[in-house]
């Protein structure tokens, strides 16, 4: 009881029209899991483009708050053991799927879904995109879309459910910003990232980067949901996470009645 009249006491604290929202339940299989404190909606029109590390600005979190990020599943021998660790801890993340590995494992991008993470894109085969004439590059960004939100929903659209994409490499042009801007998808880049497209060890991974994010307070980290490195240090960089007094922020689109589940 104590804790439903805490629960209501946060909702209510709440400012109108906030683009948060308290998060429904307790973490009920695991109690001392670190969980996700809130939701944020992301839109494209107040914040076009985040990531510190690319652009100058990025997505309201206070200090001590982390939007955790996945990219280029879903993969087979990894991600299962991604999923595994977030449900443990009850943390929902985002994951920026590319099209082909989607339209491959079907099954296992529903899952992503179906446990309350964001599911966003990045496009179809993974192209570096400055380097295709810009009609090549949207019809790259618009395939990627279009399968992994068949894979997810059973539709192939050129809008997605989901308008959170990010660049392959980070690499981008003006043109595509704009364009993707008019489309109303916001460009995600990242305020902290593991290296973890480097060969490390899952112990020296965890050890960059909790330094990486001790020095920038938080931020939006990127990870790689394919990386077996990664999945063997995500449950000790989340019991990290918690014990360093970290709070996880669940990113989704404006308007989302999906997000909590
Ligand atoms: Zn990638």
């Amino acid at each position: 009881m104590l804790r439903l009249v805490a629960l209501a006491l946060i909702v209510a604290a709440l400012p109108a029209g906030a683009q948060t929202r308290a998060v429904a339940a307790p973490c009920a299989a695991n109690p001392d899991a670190l969980g996700t404190a809130r939701v944020l909606e992301v839109d494209a029109q107040s914040t076009p483009r985040v990531g510190r590390k690319h652009f100058p600005a990025t997505l309201p979190l206070a200090p001590q708050e982390i939007v955790l990020t996945f990219d280029d599943g879903p993969w087979p021998t990894t991600t299962p053991k991604v999923l595994d660790a977030l449900k443990r801890e009850c943390v929902r993340a985002t994951f920026f799927l590319l099209g082909q590995h989607a339209e491959e494992h079907p099954a296992l991008a529903r899952r992503i879904f179906a446990e309350g993470h964001t599911v966003a894109h990045h496009t179809y085969s993974h192209k570096i995109l400055t380097k295709l004439p810009i009609a090549a590059a949207e019809a790259e960004i618009d395939r990627g879309i279009a399968e992994d939100d068949y894979a997810v929903y059973g539709q192939r659209r050129k809008e997605p459910a989901t308008p959170f994409f990010r660049f392959p490499g980070f690499a981008g042009t003006p043109a595509l910003l704009a364009l993707l801007n008019r489309r109303g998808i916001v460009v995600f880049g990242a305020d902290v990232w593991a290296s973890d497209w480097n060969p490390m060890t899952p112990q020296e991974e965890l050890k960059l980067i909790v330094g990486r994010i001790e020095k920038n307070r938080g931020g939006i980290v990127l990870f790689h949901d394919t990386k077996a490195q990664t999945a063997a240090m995500l449950p000790d960089f989340l019991r990290e996470m918690k014990r360093r007094g970290y709070r996880v922020v669940h990113v989704v689109p404006a308007g989302s009645r999906g997000a909590i589940r």
